[in-house]
């Protein structure tokens, strides 16, 4: 087992470092208080090249291994929470074109997202159905070359900006995960409206929209998959995002662990500076120590990602344990900042309301637990 980075890998992390440190760590405060989408900054994050760090060279992506995607999204989401999780909503709703795509829906689709010309979001959750797939009532009814798209689709982060959207909806009657289908559709697709954006606890410039589709016309050739298989796709889609979920998380972490090391240095009562406290330090050991085990099953599931085979165990562990660390980092830093801890002034205060999200989207932890638990009890 080799532990080290190889070049590329190392490479593209300090891409994304010296890209988060010099356009997204300056006005991160001020994008959460205006909680205003930071459309100027994504393009330049598509320019940069961090919008299709593992698509493949052919579709216009840079082709790197998902290590090295996952240690850019720890770099980003340590500077803006937020942007992590745009990012992430984006290659949530471009990699079911790359996994499932024709040529042509990836020429049309998956160039421009890997490029940063298109933004990508994903639209699953309902106000009705969350994390009971089986319950999606949105409805795909095929009439000649098209499909008519009918439902609202909730909480959908990047949903009102996004250039085109993966939607799951349901081709067949009946209840159940049976029947859904997975399609793209086109920002600009008649019937299709953008709700209400929602005010948030955290992350609040990655933006989540309602999505409302009322007799939306998508063409046939925008269906991704057969019908009745987006079920399975959905799922392997998620398998694959938690992994960034969870680099994310780390990121996040080690935000939390930094400006606590920081400040505990500054922060002198009793006469001397407060990192000398035995309580303290064991909190710090406790952080760095919990990081360091996310981040181990981060790449793990990072390094299953790019071979042949489910990672739905390994995805969720990492996903799972990584966001109650991040959880429990952001808690240690408010209180190691004490009283200060609580004022908008210092980021920790931020960083503990960010960091709230990682336990709900994507799969909350208790689906994960239950993802777990059947892939260990499976006959
Ligand atoms: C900021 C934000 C961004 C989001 N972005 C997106 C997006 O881009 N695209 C998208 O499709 N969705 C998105 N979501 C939706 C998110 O994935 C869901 O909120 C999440 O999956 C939970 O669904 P729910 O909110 O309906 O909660 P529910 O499913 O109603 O769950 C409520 C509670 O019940 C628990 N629970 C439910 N079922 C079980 C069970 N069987 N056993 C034990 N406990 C259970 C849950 O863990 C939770 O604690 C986003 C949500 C938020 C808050």
């Amino acid at each position: 087992m080799d532990f080290s980075f190889t070049d590329e890998q190392l490479s593209i992390a300090r891409l994304a470092k010296s890209f988060a440190v010099r356009e997204l760590l300056p006005g991160a405060a001020e994008r959460d208080e205006s909680g205003e989408f930071p459309l100027d900054i994504v393009r330049k994050l598509g320019e940069a090249g961090l919008m299709g760090i593992s698509y493949p060279e052919e579709w216009g992506g840079i082709g790197a291994d998902s290590i090295s995607h996952m240690l850019a999204m720890e770099e980003i989401s340590y500077a803006c929470a937020a942007m992590g999780s745009i990012l992430g909503a984006h290659y949530l709703g471009s990699d079911g074109v790359n996994l499932a795509g024709t040529d042509q829906q990836k020429e049309r689709y998956l160039r421009p997202a890997a490029a940063g010309e298109k933004l990508a979001a994903f639209a699953l959750t309902e106000p009705g159905a969350g994390s009971d797939l089986g319950s999606l009532s949105t409805t795909a009814v095929r009439k000649g070359d098209r499909y008519i798209v009918s439902g609202v689709k909730h909480f959908i982060t990047n949903g009102g900006v996004a250039d085109y959207i993966t939607l799951c909806a349901r081709t067949e009657r009946g209840e159940g995960t049976r029947g859904l289908t997975v399609f793209i559709v086109d920002r600009g697709a008649p019937g299709f409206r953008v709700g209400t954006k929602e005010n948030k606890m955290g992350i609040r410039s990655a933006c989540t929209w309602e999505l409302v589709f009322e007799d939306c016309e998508v063409p046939a050739e925008n269906r991704l998959g057969e019908e009745g298989e987006g079920y399975r796709l959905v799922m392997t889609i998620l398998d694959r995002a938690r992994v960034e979920v969870a680099a994310m998380a780390v990121g996040m972490a080690r935000a939390s662990l930094d400006a606590a090391l920081k400040y505990a240095a500054e922060r002198v009562q009793f006469g001397k500076p407060i990192i000398t406290q035995p309580v303290l330090r064991e909190m710090l050991a406790d952080m760095a120590t919990e990081i360091d085990a996310a981040r181990l099953l981060v790449y793990r599931a990072a390094w299953l990602k790019d071979r042949p085979g489910r990672i739905s165990k390994e995805a969720s562990m990492a996903k799972l344990y990584a966001s109650e660390v991040a959880m429990r980092a952001a808690h240690r830093a408010v209180q190691i900042h004490g009283g200060y801890g609580y004022m908008k002034d210092y980021a920790v205060e931020r960083y503990f309301r960010d960091a709230r999200i990682l336990e709900i989207f994507e799969g909350t932890s208790q689906i994960q637990r239950i993802v777990i638990a059947n892939q260990l009890t499976r006959g």
